[in-house]
């Protein structure tokens, strides 16, 4: 090596030791032939312990069988590859100074493999570059986690917690497309707080939202897991019974309306008692459209109100006319 080149060299170790990234070169047999500064500090390993060494000897805790099938694709390649932290959060197990958490955290890297070629032109090592990769990991995770709790906060009524309208209105639609392809039955049911406006009159309002939210929890421990519960406007509800005929749903709403009538919800001394009105309508193929078939639930619901409340009714079919008549 002349002047020049050792001149040269100086330089590129000192670049390398300064270089924000981990770098580790590997010949065939995985002896380490570097290992820069960055690698020293988060490893805690000093470079006069694993030059000459077997990398996996010395750090036992890497991921080895895959590290060691990367790298051998990469020599059979000849051609860089890579690891994401999307795949792999790292590959080796360094911790971090966390400013968010106060504490150390894992270090989230991504890795190339680059095959290096020797004087005589043949790929005879491998250089390992690690980048922390931690703030862009974090802030991406916190990003994915901020989009779902608005997608939950989106179709999420605050008061309840079940579906709100426009969500569940959708769910609706959903499965009114599914009963016209597959000709299966589904039943919906909307009901509605007998005389609430008396509740709010009597105890207040804040009263009257326990009460709703005291009927969506026993509507939410009553349904099924498949079927679909919202909360459609202020003290009317609808649930969406998939594979459930009329008279199967029947045996839900009146289960429901028992559980609801014998429940008291409590304001300050005085406890409050509900009864719910409900209407239950089977999709049937003469409906038009999902809001035919709501219309046909409410019509039975407005028949519940009217022979006393306190009550389930199914809604029928008048054929000939595609209109919609209500039974008990
Ligand atoms: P019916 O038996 O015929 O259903 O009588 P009702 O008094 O329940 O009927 P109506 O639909 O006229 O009254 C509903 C009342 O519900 C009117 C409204 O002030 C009240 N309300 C609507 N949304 C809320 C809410 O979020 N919280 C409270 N506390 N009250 C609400
Ligand atoms: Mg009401
Ligand atoms: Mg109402």
């Amino acid at each position: 090596m002349n002047q020049m080149n050792i001149a040269d060299f100086h330089l590129t170790l000192q670049v390398m030791d300064n270089i924000d990234a981990g770098v580790v070169i590997l010949d065939r047999s995985y002896t380490v032939l570097a290992w820069n500064t960055f690698m020293q500090a988060y490893s805690g390993i000093n470079s006069d312990c694993i030059l000459g060494h077997n990398l996996f000897d010395v750090v036992p805790d890497l991921p080895k069988e895959w590290l060691k099938n990367k790298i051998a694709s990469t020599f059979k390649l000849r051609m860089r590859s890579f690891s994401s932290w999307e795949d792999r959060t790292h590959v080796f197990n360094f911790q971090n100074f966390s400013p968010i958490s106060g504490g150390t955290s894992l270090m989230f890297q991504n890795m190339t493999l680059t095959p290096l070629k020797s004087l005589s032109g043949e790929y005879t090592h491998i250089c390992m570059t690690i980048t922390d990769v931690s703030d862009i990991a974090k802030s991406k995770t916190h990003l994915r986690e901020s989009n779902e709790q608005l997608t939950h906060l989106s179709m999420t009524d605050r008061l309840t917690q079940l579906y709100n309208r426009g969500h569940w209105e959708g769910c609706l639609q959903e499965e009114f497309e599914r009963c016209r392809q597959f000709q299966q039955p589904a039943t919906l049911v909307m009901f509605d707080i007998d005389h609430f406006k008396k509740v709010n009159d009597t105890y207040g309002h804040i009263a009257g939202d326990g009460v709703i939210r005291t009927v969506a929890s026993l509507l939410r421990r009553t349904k099924r897991q498949s079927d679909i519960a919202g909360r459609y406007g202020g003290e009317e509800f609808g649930v969406i019974l998939p594979n459930t005929t009329a008279e199967m749903g029947l045996y839900f709403t009146e289960r429901l309306r028992k559980r609801v009538e014998k429940s008291y919800v409590s304001v300050d001394v005085r406890s409050i008692n509900v009864t719910i009105s409900l209407g239950v309508s089977e999709w049937n193929p003469t409906m038009r459209n999902h809001e035919a078939w709501m219309e046909s639930a409410d019509n039975a619901l407005y028949q519940s109100k009217q022979r006393g409340r306190n009550q389930s009714v199914i809604a029928e079919i008048i054929s000939n006319t595609n209109e919609f008549a209500a039974s008990s």
